[in-house]
């Protein structure tokens, strides 16, 4: 199905068309075992397989068997084949945007927008894959010459969470094929489907048979040990929560397998007096509600200084009480569901608690009665510094508002947590905002802007946000390794 937004709308999908089976060396294993759920009304799209681990370790071989041909596959083909994923991403948008809105719930604006910043993965990776560089110079003592050269590390298991289906997978595979690595994806079981939709595209962009292969399975734990048990592996990416990432870390130590974490976060949204009201709020929207607030780099505390406190909150309240809530694909919708019950029952629990400390209600805060998994677009000010969504990822449409007086308490407040992913500073002095962004610790700020995705620029967080960047000229240097040659001549 080719479409654009402006021709056509596929308001339906058969979801079982892209439920084929497991993706491995080029052909479909069918199999069963996993339903995929609508969030936006409980019922089931399709089933998935479930992979036994027996099963799961035949993408090694087959990621094994494709690895000397691809990584021999000279560059400027390899980009070619790039550029045309993004391409046949980019005339299909449509269709796999609704595919994300309905597996994901996600609202179908968020939907294209997540499928043009994965496709962009596939651009801006088909243009690294021909400028993967060396080094060549004298050694120090004039005897012989030092020969750098970057070489594939070898097979990638790549682990993505649900939250965005497409680009989370594709911000992996691209830089790993770039390089010339082969890969296996185990996608979150929420969100196969956009996973092997795309697996489907890239066969017939040309990538050849086991080159990136796609598993999906109950156990993903013992699945992922024994992936990383195999000596053929030689690098784990994961995208996901930082337990679980602490788990996976422990888990490569054991064959000491390079590792990218993409982990959790809880974004300080920093808005000082001298800010442009109207462009905190534009900014405080985007890094809130895109994706109902189901973003790693999602606002999590909103730090507003006390002379604009309250226009900020009127402001936001006015704007989050415009958004409406329903089924991702109902074109009206500003705000989807999220992803389970048990997200929403997470969301019902810290806004209790807030409120239980002394948070004021503002908007929202009650959950509706389904069908579905919906919670409403909240503000909340006066929360206490002790409530658990201070330390917690919402991953809601809650916006908790703190009060602040001196850029000291600011910085210190937006510190205050163990992760340090994304973070966002307003103010219309921009000393001060490079100084204020400068010290906060996380791997991203965005100054004035409450968006901070680029594929060109180097995505990633410091503390317990993870290790590694992707994107950026950064992006393919995790999946490749110097080789040193000491040279006489
Ligand atoms: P999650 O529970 O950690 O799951 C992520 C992936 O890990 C899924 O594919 C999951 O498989 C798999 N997994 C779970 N337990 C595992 C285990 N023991 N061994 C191996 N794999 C395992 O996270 P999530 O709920 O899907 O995603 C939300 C989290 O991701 C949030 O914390 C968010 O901040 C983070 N995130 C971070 C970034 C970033 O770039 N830093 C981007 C997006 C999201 P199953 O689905 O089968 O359980």
């Amino acid at each position: 199905m080719t479409a654009t937004a402006d021709t056509f709308v596929p308001t339906t999908l058969d979801c079982r068309l892209y439920a084929q089976g497991l993706y491995i060396g080029g052909q479909w294993r069918p199999g069963r075992g996993i339903p995929v759920v609508n969030p936006s009304d409980g019922s089931i799209l399709a089933e998935v397989p479930d992979a036994s681990v027996a099963e799961s370790l035949t993408a090694v071989d087959a990621a094994a068997k494709a690895a000397p041909a691809w990584r021999n596959t000279p560059p400027r083909r390899r980009s070619e084949i790039l550029r045309r994923c993004y391409e046949l991403m980019t005339a299909r948008a449509e269709e796999l945007a609704t595919l994300i809105s309905l597996e994901n719930g996600k609202a179908l604006p968020d939907a294209r927008g997540e499928v043009a910043y994965a496709a962009e993965f596939f651009r801006w990776n088909s243009e690294e894959a021909v400028r993967i560089g060396g080094e060549f110079r004298t050694a120090p003592a004039g005897t012989n010459r030092i020969l750098v050269e970057q070489q594939p590390i070898g097979i990638a298991v790549l682990i993505t969470p649900w939250n965005f289906p497409a680009a989370m997978a594709t911000r992996k595979i691209a830089p790993a094929l770039a390089a010339g690595c082969t890969v296996i994806l185990k996608p979150a079981s929420e969100t196969p489907l956009t996973a092997y939709a795309l697996a489907a595209l890239y066969a017939e962009a040309g990538v050849p048979a086991g080159v990136v292969n796609v598993i999906t399975t109950t156990q993903p734990g013992p699945v992922t040990s024994a992936l990383l048990a195999d000596p053929r592996v030689r690098k784990l990416s994961f995208t996901g929560s930082t337990p679980v990432g602490r788990v996976l870390l422990a888990e490569a130590a054991k064959s000491v397998i390079s590792c990218s974490m993409e982990l959790g976060g809880n974004a300080p949204f920093v808005v000082f007096d001298d800010a442009d009201l109207e462009a905190a709020l534009d900014g405080a929207l985007v890094a809130k509600m895109r994706n109902a607030g189901e973003a790693c780099t999602a606002a999590n505390r909103f730090i507003v200084q006390s002379g604009i406190h309250d226009a900020f909150v009127s402001g936001l309240v006015k704007r989050m009480a415009a958004i409406k809530v329903g089924p991702g694909t109902d074109p009206a919708t500003g705000c989807g569901p999220m992803i389970t019950r048990k997200a929403v029952d997470k969301i019902e629990r810290l806004v209790a608690d807030a409120v239980t400390r002394g948070a004021q209600v503002q908007l929202g805060g009650t959950r509706p009665a389904g069908p579905g998994f919906y919670y409403p677009p909240t503000v909340l000010t006066g929360v206490s510094p002790q409530s658990e969504m201070k330390h917690e990822e919402i991953f809601g449409p809650v916006a908790p508002v703190y009060r602040f007086d001196t850029e000291e308490q600011a910085v210190v407040l937006a510190n205050d947590t163990e992760y340090g992913l994304a973070a966002y500073v307003f103010t219309r002095d921009l000393k001060r905002g490079l100084a204020v962004a400068g010290r906060i610790e996380a791997g991203m700020v965005g100054l004035n802007r409450g968006l901070v995705s680029d594929p060109a620029a180097p995505f990633g967080g410091v503390k317990q946000s993870g290790l590694g960047r992707e994107g950026g000229v950064h992006g393919i240097l995790e999946y490749l390794e110097a080789k040193y040659i000491a040279t006489s001549f």
